[in-house]
């Protein structure tokens, strides 16, 4: 009883796929055809065996009425199936056996063959809408099976007709199952190699299972063998015989139904089991709309994300049995979609669409061109989608967001280990990629060389052209030593000008050597930057492993001592040797020296006085760090604090200072002076997160308003980490703490950036101040300096204030601050009080 023609199967997809692509023409569809023609052909030939028949074979009822009969029977019976279903494919059973079995008994073979064609096709034609190649194939595959059957039925019994008009022998019993059972193979066969012609030659595989469900024909057949022996000897008994059929029908149906049942809620669960494990998203999908189709008996199954805020129209959609997703972005939408992306879910017989929420972006899932022999879709089918789409629906989103967060930790890991500006590596990575390249190398026996290249006179051209130029250099640079290298080494912005670049090697210095020479040669190659033509040179510090040491941080330091020497010399090129890195070892020990200092609060702190120039009085203090070392005797806090902000100490120095300063403020106001105090802060001063909340607990433990207490920070610091300087400044500001940018004037300030920032003080550079009494250059910058800060309402300070000329220019500019050597230099902190209540006159006073 196995329905076996094209429509129910895996092709319906295939056909629909060929047919709106327009591609009938192409390779599987061509073989398609051939193979309708072959089937065609045979069936003729079986027919036209049949032409001359031997003598006393005659059909026993062949008469035209009855013959229209069996073309009705025929007809109808392509209408009415039974499915049992085994993933995709449908196993079904039809009546159409009947007919058959009928018409192998008792009509003639060449109108068998040509009406179960004829009438078997019109059936598909008009009750299950079958058209084109798909109907000529059924078609021609009705004719192939009804032709097997009389050729096998009448090998059997050439004379069973004639001669048992009047009942039925054991050899037409036999000839009748052989007859079935051959034409039932002999067609799933011929289905197999159309679907494995077409789509899947995989198809193959699932033949023996087809095969072994034969045992239904056998039950057709039986059923017709007894019908037809009652309808000879008493026409009244065929009623009997079709009752016992169409019981026989309901219970199989039932049956079927169940099965169907349990399969469903078993198709369900294992559904949301598959989802479940599934990590990426674009699988997911697959596997989704995949057991959609399956479990919805759907051709094509699809899942449209519509435009929205994150972008245009997705749209997933999976057809045929290609098992592959095409994937459509920014589709126009399907007008009759609507209302399920709004919320409802639509039923169409030909399709059905339910919505899901995808992290509350509007979505649905469709069905579309359910199979034939499932008729159109039903409630009870929208309801299992509906459950369907749920469990999808939840799954996508997420894997959507898994996604999401992978991406965004990606990003993020990317920022953290690259240069902004050049894309390249930084030194954080550059160590990591040292690490590596190290390991790899001790394993090898081989060697790597660190290169460090410093530009030479970069700052130079950064205040001749501007810093865009300066930025454009470094780019250019960074990128001629990347395309230089290619995948042979790694090159890394370290920072400002300077380049780090690891090559591996044979372990020679000499080979560390000459690649370093070449990076060298590359850099001077002239620049063009637009109308300009610059040359660049760096100096170069070259240490090879394994010969200089074998540890990342060691190499960097020892190419780092030799660059140096290089800078120095003007050398150009240097490699390190061990014998002059005296520098280095000095610097250890004084690090030593230091944190030693840091740790026991040896460290002392100066007062210098700030002065307001209209009215001579000193109205606040800087407070700066003096280090007095055991043996080196005064160490200068340009040389000291950069050692403490490589070392780690620069944050107990500082809170150091800090609190030192402010309970000498304290102290001042008790006696009196209410002044300000300003205290320094490093660069990495304000990557520490809690600063602002210590700040404010040593304001509180020292009881001093925030409002006098100033912190001055340069301009490079805040470039360093503009997004996590502004942070903190901002909790700082927001304490009432005041602030300064130090050094204003040789750094990268745009106004527009200076704007932005929660500042209330700039503070001119000494270096322009000092000069401002003699060269008229530096007196325009420090006058526009002026004019600048307070058009943005800041407080102007003048720091390296030296003598009478400048003091007076500097009030008669209208600077509100003023800070030097003319009015005091930094005293320590006893004679700083003496010289406060000693009320030494001032220039202005
Ligand atoms: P700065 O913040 O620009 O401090 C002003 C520097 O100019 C001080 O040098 C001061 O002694 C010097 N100075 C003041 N008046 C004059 C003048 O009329 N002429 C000249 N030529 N110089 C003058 P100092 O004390 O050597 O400090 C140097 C730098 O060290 C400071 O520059 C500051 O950046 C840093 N520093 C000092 N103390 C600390 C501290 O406690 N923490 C941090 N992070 N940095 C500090
Ligand atoms: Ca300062
Ligand atoms: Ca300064």
């Amino acid at each position: 009883m196995e329905r076996r023609h094209l429509g129910g199967g895996r092709l319906d997809g295939a056909f629909m796929a060929v047919a709106r692509h327009g591609t009938w023409r192409t390779r599987p569809g061509t073989r398609v055809a051939l193979l309708t023609t072959a089937m065609t052909v045979a069936s003729a030939g079986a027919a036209a065996s049949f032409v001359a028949p031997e003598p006393g074979f005659t059909a026993l009822r062949g008469g035209p009425w009855w013959l229209a009969a069996l073309a009705v029977c025929f007809a109808l019976t392509e209408g009415f199936t039974l499915h049992l279903r085994v993933r995709r494919g449908a196993h079904g059973m039809t009546v159409s056996e009947f007919p058959m079995v009928l018409g192998v008994l008792a009509f003639d073979p060449i109108a068998v063959i040509v009406v179960r064609a004829v009438a078997g096709g019109a059936g598909l034609f008009a009750l299950r809408r079958q058209r084109g190649p798909k109907l000529a194939f059924n078609a021609a595959l009705l004719a192939v099976q009804a032709s097997v059957a009389v050729l096998v039925f009448h090998a059997v019994a050439p004379h069973a007709l004639g001669a048992t008009a009047g009942g039925l022998d054991r050899r037409d019993w036999l000839a009748a199952y052989l007859a079935m059972l051959t034409s039932d193979a002999v067609a799933a066969v011929l289905l197999t190699a159309v679907i494995a012609l077409h789509d899947d030659p995989g198809e193959w595989r699932n033949l023996p299972a087809t095969l072994r469900n034969s045992w239904q024909v056998a039950v057709t057949t039986t059923i017709a063998l007894v019908g037809y022996s009652a309808c000879i000897r008493n026409s009244w008994s065929v009623g009997l015989v079709a009752m016992v059929a169409v019981v026989l029908f309901l219970a199989y149906r039932a049956y079927a139904q169940l099965g169907n049942g349990n399969r469903e809620v078993e198709q369900l669960y294992g559904f949301t089991r598959e989802l479940e494990g599934i990590r990426d998203t674009d699988r997911l999908l697959l596997v989704a709309l995949d057991r959609m189709r399956d479990l919805l008996r759907a051709a094509s199954a699809e899942f449209d994300v519509p435009q929205s805020a994150t972008g245009p129209l997705r749209r997933a959609r999976l057809d045929g049995q290609g098992g592959e997703i095409h994937t459509e972005l920014d589709y126009g939408a399907h007008p009759w979609l609507e209302p399920a992306l709004a919320g409802g879910p639509v039923l169409e017989p030909g399709r059905m669409a339910v919505p899901v929420s995808l992290d509350g972006e509007p979505a649905a899932f469709i069905v579309a061109d359910s199979f034939p022999d499932s008729g159109p879709f039903t409630a009870a089918r929208l309801r299992l989608f509906q459950a369907l789409a749920d469990h999808a629906g939840t799954a996508i989103g997420r894997a959507v967001l898994n996604d999401r967060l992978r991406d965004e930790a990606a990003d993020k890991l990317y920022v953290s280990l690259h240069d902004q500006l050049s894309g390249l590596p930084n030194r954080r990575y550059f160590h990591e990629l040292l690490e590596a390249a190290l390991a790899r190398a001790r394993a090898a026996g081989t060697g790597v060389a660190v290169v460090l290249l410093d530009l030479d006179r970069f700052k130079e051209i950064n205040d001749a052209l501007g810093h865009d130029t300066g930025d454009l250099l470094l780019c250019e640079v960074g990128e001629r030593l990347r395309a230089h290298l290619q995948d042979r080494g790694v090159v890394a912005r370290l920072g400002g000008d300077e380049f780090a670049v690891l090559i591996p090697t044979d372990g020679s210095t000499g080979a560390a050597v000459a690649a370093a020479a070449e990076l060298a040669s590359v850099v001077e190659r002239t620049i063009r930057l637009g109308p300009l033509t610059l040359s660049a040179r760096a100096s170069i510090g070259v240490a090879a492993a394994p010969v200089h040491g074998d540890a990342a941080q060691t190499l960097i330091r020892h190419a780092d001592v030799a660059m140096y020497a290089a800078k120095e010399n003007r050398a150009g090129l240097r490699l390190y040797d061990p014998a002059t890195d005296v520098n280095s070892r000095e610097r250890l020990a004084l690090i030593a020296d230091l944190r030693a200092a840091v740790e026991r609060a040896d460290l002392l702190v100066a007062f210098q006085a700030k002065v307001d120039p209209r009215t001579g009085r000193v109205t606040g203090a800087e407070a700066l760090c003096r280090w007095q070392h055991p043996t080196l005797g005064n160490i200068a806090p340009d040389v000291f604090i950069p050692l403490a902000e490589h070392s780690g100490l620069v944050r107990p120095l500082t809170l150091h200072v800090l609190e030192f300063a402010l309970l000498r403020r304290a102290a001042w106001s008790r006696s009196g002076h209410d002044l300000t105090i300003a205290v320094n802060l490093s660069p990495n001063s304000l990557m520490d997160v809690e600063l602002p909340e210590t700040v404010e607990r040593l304001l509180a433990r020292t009881g001093n308003p925030p409002e006098a207490l100033t912190l001055e920070i340069t301009e490079s610091t805040i470039l360093a980490d503009p997004a996590g300087s502004m942070a903190t400044l901002e909790r700082l500001q927001s304490l009432g703490v005041k602030l300064s940018i130090d050094d204003f004037g040789t750094g990268y300030s745009s106004l527009g950036r200076l704007r932005e920032l929660p500042i209330h003080e700039v503070k001119i550079d000494k270096s322009f101040v000092q000069r401002s009494s003699i060269d008229h250059r530096d007196r325009a910058v420090v006058r526009s300096a002026i004019q600048l800060g307070h058009a943005l309402d800041l407080k102007v300070v003048a720091e390296g204030v030296e003598d009478k000329a400048t003091y007076d220019y500097l009030a008669q500019e209208g600077c509100d601050v003023v800070q030097g050597y003319y009015l005091s230099r930094p005293l320590t902190p006893d004679a700083f009080q003496a010289w406060l209540m000693a009320g030494v006159p001032t220039p202005a006073r």
